[in-house]
């Protein structure tokens, strides 16, 4: 099965199997456990944090990053296709009794920095307090220039605001800019990566801040139901992740230009290259073809797909180069009788 939906469904590797079954273990909830401890300072060295924090997932990163930034009452800036206000069940308003303030998104991903300061609110009982600047990246699978970024940054600091990067997929970033983690990572206070994406890890994501920070954010953790007991086991993985998987990226870059490349010849299809920047595809279907009827005969064929008029696919590391002549003609064939 070649499976496009997402890079979270990577296996993990033979290596992470291996060191998962020979991982040394403690209880983390006491901070005894030496695969956890190893994980979190290599992430918090790898960024340039001071510390980092091993959780269940993006979404519980990104719910303790929130909730440690700010209270009740309080705000958060993000942008309208933010995963962290739009695929996280409201979590932020709900658990956080945080409101949102989303603002649209450029093409390029971006928030305009004009936007953001308008919507910084006033003191005033009037007004929830603008606490926080939340920004993602890769976004759509678009990288944010480490420019636009050192000037959001300073936007943020003239107006008392803290920084949050939902980094789930920065990684992506960092190998499509050529830069390091770390030179992304510099300009936010916090920042949450995913190990289960593209970085292949079975589970777990990263949260990364000062000591301080991460101090709050165990407690949050904890009170979310997040505290692991011999989460080494895990974590040795997601060491792997860091250290094994981050440059073989550029493969997936690679495979996403071939593909994107190809499809934008099929008739039937239309491919925006620009948009094609890190481990993404997006295609549009023809309005002849029907979303459902094209993601079944797919299917049929071993390739999967999530239905759709605009259709996402993702590369990553459990498919190959020659699985990409396996694609194209899989959708000439579908499109030819569907
Ligand atoms: C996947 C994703 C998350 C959430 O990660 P989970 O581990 O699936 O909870 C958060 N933000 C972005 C941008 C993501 O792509």
């Amino acid at each position: 099965m070649i499976d496009l939906r997402s890079d979270t469904v990577t296996l993990p590797t033979p290596a992470m199997r291996a060191a998962m079954a020979r991982a040394d273990v403690g209880d983390d909830v006491y901070g005894d456990d030496p695969s956890v401890n190893r994980l979190q300072a290599l992430a918090a060295d790898m960024c340039g944090f001071e510390n980092a924090l091993f959780v269940a997932s993006g979404t519980q990163a990104n719910l303790i990053a929130l909730m440690t930034h700010c209270g009740r009452g309080d705000e958060y800036i993000c942008g309208q296709q933010a995963h962290n206000y739009m695929f996280e069940g409201g979590g932020a308003a709900v658990l956080g009794s945080i409101q949102p303030q989303p603002l649209t998104n450029q093409s390029d991903g971006s928030i305009l920095l004009a936007d953001i300061q308008s919507a910084i609110k006033p003191k005033d009982i009037h007004f929830a307090q603008t606490k926080l600047l939340s920004l993602e990246n890769t976004i759509g699978g678009k990288v944010l220039s480490t420019s636009y970024l050192a000037s959001a940054q300073k936007l943020a600091f003239k107006h008392r605001l803290r920084t949050h990067l939902d980094g789930a997929r920065v990684a992506n970033a960092a190998v499509a800019q050529n830069v390091s983690l770390a030179d992304i990572c510099q300009y936010f206070d916090s920042v949450s990566i995913c190990l289960s994406k593209g970085l292949c890890a079975p589970v777990g994501s990263i949260l990364l801040g000062d000591e301080q920070f991460i101090e709050k954010a165990k407690r949050w953790r904890k009170m979310l139901g997040g505290g692991m007991r011999q989460a080494g086991v895990i974590a040795a993985a997601g060491e792997l992740a860091l250290t094994q998987q981050v440059e073989r990226l550029a493969d997936d870059h690679y495979h996403a230009q071939l593909l994107a490349t190809e499809l934008s010849q099929v008739a039937g299809l239309s491919v925006e290259l620009s948009r094609v920047q890190t481990n993404m595809v997006f295609v549009r279907l023809d309005d002849q073809h029907e979303p459902q009827t094209m993601a079944d005969a797919l299917l049929a064929q071993g390739i999967k797909i999530y239905p759709g008029r605009d259709i996402r696919l993702v590369l990553h590391k459990d498919i190959h180069r020659r699985d990409i002549r396996t694609i194209v003609d899989g959708f000439k064939s579908c499109l030819a009788t569907s």
